[in-house]
């Protein structure tokens, strides 16, 4: 069977875009590997009607809202390849499977690669976040650690600052900060220690210390981290789509893409990355889809 659209990717952009594109007459295969960026975290904010959802229930209730279209199938399966000489378009999984399709949306978001420092994974998303604006509220009160990894580090103190100025910030040694960021960082009382860590220490993913490699420990049972984030999946680049400013798969407002017939949305176009900005973002790609398949066939 030729699909309509395949949807490559199923957080909140896949799952609106097939959303729409179902409600839409349209036949879609959702193909979606199951390892969404925020999986680490116990609950997501700021998406009205849905404010402290676990990711796992706020798919499962997307997943019943698309099972209720016939014309909607969803995969669990990895896209490996795209072939999109190929018309319909080609898209090989995993599993080994071929499907065909005439369009395809590519919501596959983000990932982040969070600084080198030995134990920092059992605690992101429990006690060290990435996201004020996700997670800012629950921290507005606690003394933080900020660990400022690389160029948008000043950026992030900046925004933090906004729910909690009780922070110390730890650049591991590194040179996060330019000589004018420090200056305003002195000014404003940000203390900064710049040892290198050795390791992050506390159990059941609650942060307890950071310990140092001079021997020094700092006690903060809570922080955010600046990091960097990269497509979690690699077709922008190997299909030669246009980039954005930030990096993101260059699309219009319809989440049309430089190649014809391949729409983008979501983390993986532009930002900023939220849930409901991914969800609108889907939401648009399909609209795109749907008016052109429309203008070519009225
Ligand atoms: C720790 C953390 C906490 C967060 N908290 C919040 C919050 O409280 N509120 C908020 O609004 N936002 C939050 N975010 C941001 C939010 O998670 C993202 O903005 C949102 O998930 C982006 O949606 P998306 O659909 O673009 O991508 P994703 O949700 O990342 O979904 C992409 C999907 O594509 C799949 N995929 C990738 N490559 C392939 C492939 N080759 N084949 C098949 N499938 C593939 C992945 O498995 C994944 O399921 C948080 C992010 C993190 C990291």
């Amino acid at each position: 069977m030729v699909y309509d659209c395949a949807v490559i990717g199923g957080g909140p952009a896949g799952l609106n875009a097939s959303l729409v594109l179902g409600r839409g007459k349209k036949e879609v295969i959702l193909l979606d590997d199951d390892a969404p960026r925020n999986a680490v975290t116990q609950e997501s904010h700021n998406f009205i009607t849905r404010d402290g959802v676990k990711p796992a229930e706020f798919r499962e209730a997307a997943h019943a809202d698309l099972k209720k279209y016939p014309n909607i199938v969803i995969q669990k399966d990895r896209v490996t390849d795209i072939d999109s000489a190929a018309s319909p378009f080609r898209i090989h999984t995993e599993a080994g499977k071929d499907y065909e399709a005439k369009t395809i949306i590519l919501a596959t978001g983000l990932k982040d690669v969070l600084p080198d420092i030995q134990g920092i994974h059992d605690f992101y998303g429990k006690s060290l976040f990435a996201c004020p604006f996700c997670d800012g509220w629950e921290l507005k009160d606690i003394p933080l650690v900020y660990i400022a990894d690389g160029e948008f580090s000043f950026h992030g103190i900046k925004m933090i600052s906004n729910w909690n100025k009780d922070i110390v910030i730890c650049t591991n040694g590194k040179e996060s900060f330019s000589a004018e960021e420090r200056d305003i960082l002195k000014q404003k009382q940000f203390e900064v220690i710049d040892d290198e860590i050795l390791r992050l220490q506390g159990e059941n993913e609650q942060l307890k210390a950071i310990l140092f490699k001079n021997g020094n420990e700092l006690y903060k049972e809570a922080g955010f981290i600046s990091y960097k984030m990269e497509q979690a999946a690699p077709f922008a680049e190997r299909l030669g789509l246009e980039l954005n400013e930030m990096g993101g798969i260059k699309t219009d407002s319809q989440g049309r893409t430089s190649i014809k017939g391949i729409y983008a949305g979501g983390d993986n176009a532009s930002g900023p990355p939220q849930l409901i900005i991914a969800a609108s973002e889907g939401s648009k790609a399909a609209i795109g889809v749907i008016s052109d398949f429309v203008e070519e066939t009225f």
